[in-house]
């Protein structure tokens, strides 16, 4: 339902949950976060619940400089810890928040998954378990993979954020009939469903196209569109207020 992501950022915890909490007017049911500290920590902590809740299973350790948050409507298996996102690849590689619904999960896990050992229901978790799959048996690349999930998955909705613990300063984005924004920070990029939730840290958006994949480091976005094409677009700025 809502998403925001960030990567660069010493405050990459707090930048998150004041994300979400500015998101929470879309309605949700769980939530949850994951940080990676570039260090070799890194932390996912998710709660049935209010965004107040997620906030309160923090402890302090819980600190990274790149990350994913999301708060959940539920389509796909019922409000609780295990289906709330980011859901995971069962190696614990991959971490993936999404919006939407993903039509043909069922199909695809039929296909190429039948030995995967599936944690939640949902049918977000089928597309990071799929990403895992053609990582580790196709030997494709995760920007490979992402590509390949994004055309198996076909004309259902969503807005994704990736992350790869191998990667961990790197956000995959996509999205199909879903908003997402990047926004563009002083040596720090971040990603949101609603600008809102960003305006504290950035007035400067990108503006993202159904089709497109945006690769984000702290230094640098960029976008290709479906055939792996790098395309040029300038960020616009919003003068609104946080
Ligand atoms: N279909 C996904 C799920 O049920 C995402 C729901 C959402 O957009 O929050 O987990």
């Amino acid at each position: 339902c809502g998403i925001v992501g960030v990567t660069g950022n010493e405050n990459a915890v707090a930048m998150l949950m004041e994300g979400l909490r500015r998101l929470e007017y879309r309605g949700y049911d769980s939530a949850g976060i994951y940080v990676n500290d570039q260090n070799g920590h890194d932390f996912l902590v998710k709660e049935k619940g209010r965004v107040a809740d997620l906030a309160n299973a923090l402890t302090p350790e819980v600190q990274g400089t790149t990350g994913i948050a999301h708060t959940r409507w539920a389509t796909h298996g019922q409000p609780s810890i295990e289906n709330a996102h980011p859901q995971i690849s069962a190696d614990d590689r991959f971490y993936l928040v999404h919006n939407g619904v993903i039509e043909n999960y069922l199909e695809l896990k039929n296909k190429y998954l039948a030995d995967v050992e599936f944690k939640s229901e949902t049918d977000t978790e089928v597309v990071v378990q799929l990403i895992d799959y053609f990582v580790l048996h196709d030997n494709l690349t995760t920007l490979e993979a992402f590509r390949k999930v994004l055309y198996l998955v076909g004309d259902s909705a969503y807005g994704f954020l990736l992350m790869d613990r191998e990667q961990p300063n790197t956000l995959f984005v996509a999205k199909n009939k879903s908003p997402l924004l990047v926004g563009v920070g002083n040596g720090f990029n971040v990603v949101c469903s609603d600008a809102i939730a960003m305006l504290n840290y950035t007035h400067d958006f990108i503006e993202m196209q159904d089709g497109e994949i945006m690769i984000l480091t702290p230094d640098k976005v960029d976008i290709e569109d479906e055939e792996g094409h790098h395309i040029t677009r300038l960020p616009f700025h919003v003068n609104m207020d946080a």
